[in-house]
């Protein structure tokens, strides 16, 4: 498969939207982003950026819609957006909702629970279209050309990453993963703030080679020790993932709800500067709702 692939971001917060006009540049939905290659389209997260997806999707003006869905996690940012998502409706849509084992039927049945009538006025098995459940054995799926891996995260609850290759393309989608509770030496980066932060080999194995890397950064190097085991990781650890795994291109992403417009650019001048003074290539940005990569 050599069509280009595109990502497009339509959510980019983390755990809460952020509707305003302090998160206006970066935006306030949350998780969600579109990889498209040709008709095939994926979708990561379905957190409110997901609504916006919907109806961009209805506006393209296709007979019918066919997508796959991977969720990170289930937690309130990366499933709010689905009961709004307006092709869930339409018999003539097919959804493939991935489980991550064959026995498994957790998504489905937490997006059954968002529905119940106490929280929303429509119902799971009201919805139109035919959802389909799909899922990983042995951490891994194949459909139409696209080979998927899945690595499970350290997050309250556990998350899960995905490595998507399509044709020889590359693009690893996780977010919600606290890194800096998987260093070698937690305490590093209070002593030496510019050393390198070794990951563990298999989570570095994971995301070798990526051309894009969607990866967790919530907070600056200053304000993580307060937020230590919350599941979310220091922007400059997510480069040390990205310089260590050769990642082309590396988006941060999850952006803290307490981060206005001029926050986030100061953290993503400083990944930047890391990225500088490791000599890397890899080229850092902050993840922005609107914002559409093509990577040939
Ligand atoms: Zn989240
Ligand atoms: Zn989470």
């Amino acid at each position: 498969m050599s069509e280009p692939v595109f990502v497009r971001f339509w959510g980019t917060r983390g755990s809460i939207p952020t509707p305003g006009h302090k998160t206006r540049r970066y935006g306030g939905n949350t998780s969600c982003v579109e990889i498209r290659v040709g008709e095939l389209l994926l979708i990561c997260d379905g957190g409110t950026g997901l609504r916006e997806l919907g109806l961009d999707l209805l506006a393209r003006g296709r007979p019918n819609v066919e997508a796959h869905l991977f969720f990170s996690h289930m937690h309130w940012d990366h499933i709010q957006g689905f009961p709004f998502f307006v092709p869930a409706y339409s018999p003539a849509n097919s959804l493939y909702v991935y489980e991550l084992s064959p026995s498994d039927d957790r998504v489905q049945r937490l997006l059954h629970g968002q529905m119940r009538s106490e929280y929303f006025p429509v119902t799971f098995t009201d919805l139109g279209a035919r959802i389909v459940g799909r899922h990983f054995e042995n951490q891994r799926t194949e459909f139409g050309g696209v080979r998927v891996r899945s690595l499970q995260q350290t997050h309250p609850g556990i998350s899960y990453a995905y490595a998507f290759e399509i044709g020889d393309r590359k693009i690893v989608y996780a977010t919600d993963s606290e890194l800096d509770l998987l260093l070698s030496d937690l305490e590093e980066p209070l002593r030496d703030p510019q050393a390198l932060r070794r990951l563990p080999d298999s989570l570095v194995e994971f995301c070798r080679d990526a051309d894009l890397l969607i990866a967790d950064g919530q907070y600056t190097d200053e304000e993580y020790p307060q937020k230590k085991g919350w599941g979310h990781a220091r922007a400059n650890t997510v480069v040390d993932l990205a310089v260590q795994a050769r990642a082309k291109r590396c988006a941060i992403f999850h952006h803290d709800p307490m981060h206005t417009d001029e926050l986030v650019d100061h953290k993503i001048r400083a990944a930047e500067a890391r990225l500088t003074h490791a000599g890397s290539a890899c080229q850092v940005f902050g993840a922005r709702e609107g914002l559409v990569l093509k990577i040939d």
